[in-house]
């Protein structure tokens, strides 16, 4: 539901931001500018070492959470005449002011490609279907696991998970299959 209601405010000018002595500003500038701020005040996580997958380090949320667990931005906006604060989620506003409006016809799932709940960089969500979504389960712990000289894809989604597990060789993990001393 608040997805739509997301969606409503790209276009609409203006007064979304019409609090007295504030200038009024676009509903997709209202967007880039709550994006801005929730960049700003999230924390880059590079755990996962994803430039190994040439992607963008997770940024996480430092926004309150919603009863599930969500990262949300509560913003001004004008529904049926009436201004409402409305909470949406961090990044749904992030991916807009990256790609612009979700459409009515975007899957109706945000997967986090990352399965980083607080992660707001856009480039690690996808929208999909629920099915698809929940399909990404399997890939929570490992999508790719990298060794010293190969990689080998274990996750089989578009675009791909990124949850690589990178694995060297004093990483107890990896066991050598014979022993020359023997
Ligand atoms: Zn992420
Ligand atoms: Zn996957």
């Amino acid at each position: 539901m608040n997805r739509v209601i997301l969606s409503t405010l790209w276009d609409k000018t203006p007064g979304r931001n019409n609090r007295v002595g504030r200038p009024q500003i676009n509903g997709n500038q209202q967007i880039i500018n709550n994006s801005i701020s929730i960049v700003n005040n999230s924390t880059p996580f590079n755990a996962l070492r994803l430039e190994q997958l040439n992607e963008l380090p997770c940024l996480l949320s430092s926004q309150s959470l919603d009863s599930r667990g969500r990262p949300q931005r509560s913003m001004r906006v004008i529904i049926d005449g009436t201004p409402r604060k409305i909470n949406f989620r961090a990044y749904h506003i992030t991916w807009m002011a990256a790609n612009g409006p979700i459409l009515p016809d975007h899957p109706p799932q945000y997967s986090h490609r990352c399965h980083q709940p607080l992660c707001v960089e856009p480039t690690h969500g996808v929208w999909e279907s629920d099915v698809d979504n929940k399909d990404r389960n399997r890939c929570s712990a490992q999508s790719h696991i990298f060794f010293q000289d190969y990689m080998i894809v274990l996750c089989p989604h578009t675009p791909c998970c990124l949850t690589p597990l990178i694995l060297t060789t004093s990483d107890s993990r990896v066991v050598p299959l014979h022993n020359p001393q023997q």
